[in-house]
């Protein structure tokens, strides 16, 4: 069990690149902090950094009250699960769990007991005489898990864990390293490219990119009010759309001006834009696709279905608006033609506004 203090941490690489961009956090004892981003954003080189298996090119990092720049990986007391397992394939599954144990020099009786007691936490008890090679993937991972478990480790450290498995395991393992959350009670910091993975698991998460932390934040937080448009395209599934508009005043009210339409600005974000002097300026509008409805009024939108997606219980409209794409969460039963016009207008108190130029949210 421990906190983490990482303080304005930075990365550069022997070639002068700069991976990891001041970043700052204080991460409380059992959390489960996601670090997410896309491919390149810096977040394996800072769990790297924490593990030890990268060295720190500025700022201090504090596991519990310690200091740990210059501790090597093995006297952090972390663990760390990789994506490719890394298991020994000439060793048996025990045996894979038991060699951390053994190198530290513990009695035998001791690492049967931690051995034994992580197999049943995982349900592993019957592979335990298996090699790595007789097990599926799945299995392979829960022993990886295995192995650092029964390490007792104060923080858990995971890089994509579960991106060698199959869409069906990755759910079902995702469950499970939750429920692991819950049952050892420690600290987890966990990296992934999947933004699923990282809303369902995250007590918080990090959204990277490019180096730099874009915003800290618990899963609602960041899905109800993105930081700036980069979060609020990342997060959600399918992705927030953007349109951009400009503000204008007419008669005392505030409206959007899209493609010749007005459409009137509801109150609460009216007096920020206003406040905030957006009049006669260009926002970008960012729309969950839940935001927006299909229906027929004097402000509605034209656009055109380009395709559907039915998924059972929701059904996707894709739909082409001037060359942008659009898409639209609707009822499954509703009826509608590939190639038709359709009219949309959106949920007033659902609109995300965000400044065209610097791209930092207004609300
Ligand atoms: P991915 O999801 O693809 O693993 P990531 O967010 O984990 O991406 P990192 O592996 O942390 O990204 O890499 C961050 C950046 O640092 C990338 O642009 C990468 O090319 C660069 N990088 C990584 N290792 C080195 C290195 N040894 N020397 C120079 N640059 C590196």
């Amino acid at each position: 069990m421990a906190e983490l203090k990482l303080k304005n941490i930075k990365k550069i690489y022997p070639n002068g690149f700069e991976a990891v961009k001041d970043f700052s956090m204080d991460i409380d004892d059992k959390e489960f902090i996601v670090l997410v981003g896309p491919s390149g954003c810096g977040k394996s080189t800072s769990l790297r950094m924490i593990a030890g298996l990268e060295e720190i090119s500025g700022g201090q990092l504090y596991i519990g009250e310690k200091l740990v720049n210059e501790v090597t990986p093995k006297n952090r007391d972390i663990a760390m699960v990789f994506q490719n397992y890394a298991l020994y394939p000439h060793m048996t599954v025990y045996d894979n769990m038991a060699f951390g144990l053994k190198l530290r020099k513990r009695s035998k009786a001791e690492i049967k007991e931690k051995v034994n007691n992580a197999a049943k936490i995982l349900g592993i008890e019957d592979l335990l005489n298996r090699k790595p090679k007789q097990l599926s993937g799945g299995q392979k991972q829960r022993v990886a898990l295995g192995r650092a478990i029964v390490r007792e480790p104060k923080v858990f450290l995971m890089d994509e864990p579960l991106s060698n498995l199959d869409a069906k395991l990755r759910v079902q393992m995702r469950a499970e390293i939750i429920k692991l959350h819950h049952k050892l009670k420690t600290t987890f910091i966990y990296v992934t490219h999947d933004q699923t993975e990282a809303m369902t698991m995250g007590t918080r998460i990090v959204v990277m990119k490019d180096g730099v932390v874009q915003q800290i934040d618990d899963p609602q937080t960041i899905y109800r009010h993105p930081a700036n448009k980069f979060v609020g395209s990342f997060i959600g599934s399918p992705q927030m759309n953007f349109i951009d508009s400009k503000i204008i005043e007419a008669n005392g009210k505030l409206y959007y001006e899209i493609k010749n339409k007005k459409i009137e600005i509801e109150e609460d974000r009216a007096k920020i834009l206003r406040d905030k002097l957006y009049i006669d300026k260009i926002v970008t509008l960012g729309l969950r696709p839940d935001a927006i409805e299909v229906r027929d009024k004097n402000d509605s939108l034209e656009a055109v279905v380009d395709v559907t997606e039915m998924l059972g219980s929701e059904m996707y409209l894709y739909l082409d608006f001037d060359g942008n794409n659009v898409t639209v969460k609707v009822d499954p039963s509703y009826k509608v033609e590939i190639g038709k016009k359709i009219n949309f207008g959106f949920k007033a108190k659902k609109v995300h506004l965000f400044d065209s130029e610097t791209e930092m949210s207004i609300l």
